[in-house]
């Protein structure tokens, strides 16, 4: 049945000449069909640089919004209109407006994982991979205001040493990951190495060894003399370092730690997608050529190697 699914994939995508850009958690028979996976900086580049005339976007409506905003001339798909991320919606355009009035002339980081609107109010994007490298490249004497992650914007203030303002947002999926549970998979696996995720809370943080992205996380599991790992991330990832590494184990910190909106895309909604070539996600330029500028500067300062 996936075997049919996917040859049609194939098909219409080099029909539309299209391209399937899928994030690392997304469900593992997606992973395998993308042209691309990756983490939000790798699939932001990848978005900016495609030929292809259509993009079908394998994440959530942020991640087809910034390829929208990296590519207007292209068609941007989402295979589910609903698949959204509640971290993103937990700032508006309008709250960040608010804040910036109360400290005027601080600059605004902004993590990927938010509207075009917010991006379009901030002076800077980043992600989890150069979110470091991002605040570190402001003058030292500006005030700065990170939105919407309260755990990722904590790691970076710790990192760089900036005191900044928080927005009191978070992921609902890493919040599922709890001390507990790194402490439980510690003790099933004494030799393994845990990977957690900047999304997660500061004492998972505090228990485990690398705190990193999930391009990060994909490229240390690779490198490392280490067998066993303990990811404290959506379990998504987990197909991929498998895939990559068949003679090492991993093992989630929780089986809790699932996006349901990430999980919403599947084999026949991608076909839809491309069959109906919807949903199409736009932005309007007076949004656009905003957010725009904050991403440009995400994109041109790459994560340390
Ligand atoms: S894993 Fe968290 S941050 Fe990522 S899309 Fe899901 S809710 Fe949003």
């Amino acid at each position: 049945m996936n075997e049919q699914l996917t040859e049609k994939i194939k098909n219409l995508k080099k029909q539309q000449n299209a391209v399937i850009l899928a994030h690392n958690y997304q469900p593992g028979e997606i992973q395998d069909i993308a042209d691309f996976t990756g983490d939000s900086l790798a699939l932001s580049i990848e978005a900016a640089k495609t030929n292809a005339d259509v993009i079908v976007f394998c994440g959530v409506l942020f991640m087809a919004e910034t390829a929208a905003i990296l590519s207007p001339e292209k068609t941007v798909l989402l295979p589910d209109k609903h698949a959204g991320c509640p971290m993103a919606d937990m700032i508006t355009a309008k709250q960040l407006r608010e804040l910036k009035g109360k400290h005027p002339g601080a600059l605004v980081v902004c993590y990927v994982n938010s509207s075009a609107e917010v991006k379009a109010e901030s002076d800077y994007c980043c992600t989890s991979a150069n979110a470091v490298e991002v605040v570190n490249s402001l003058p030292t004497d500006s005030e700065i205001i990170f939105v919407p992650d309260q755990h990722l914007g904590r790691f970076v203030s710790e990192k760089t040493g900036r005191k900044m303002i928080l927005w009191p947002g978070y992921c609902t999926t890493h919040a599922a990951i709890t001390e507990d549970d790194i402490k439980k998979a510690r003790k099933a696996h004494p030799e393994a190495i845990v990977m957690a995720h900047p999304e997660c809370n500061e004492p998972v943080k505090a228990l485990s060894d690398k705190i990193l992205s999930t391009g990060q996380m994909l490229k240390f599991a690779k490198q490392s003399e280490v067998k066993v790992f303990i990811i404290a991330t959506e379990t998504g990832i987990i197909h991929t370092l498998k895939k990559e590494n068949p003679e090492k184990e991993f093992f989630p910190a929780t089986e809790r730690a699932l996006c349901p909106n990430m999980k919403r895309i599947t084999l026949d909604k991608v076909l839809w997608s491309l069959e109906d070539m919807q949903y199409k996600v736009t932005v309007p330029d007076e949004i656009r050529i905003k957010a725009k500028r904050a991403l440009d500067r995400m994109v041109a300062v790459l994560p340390a190697k």
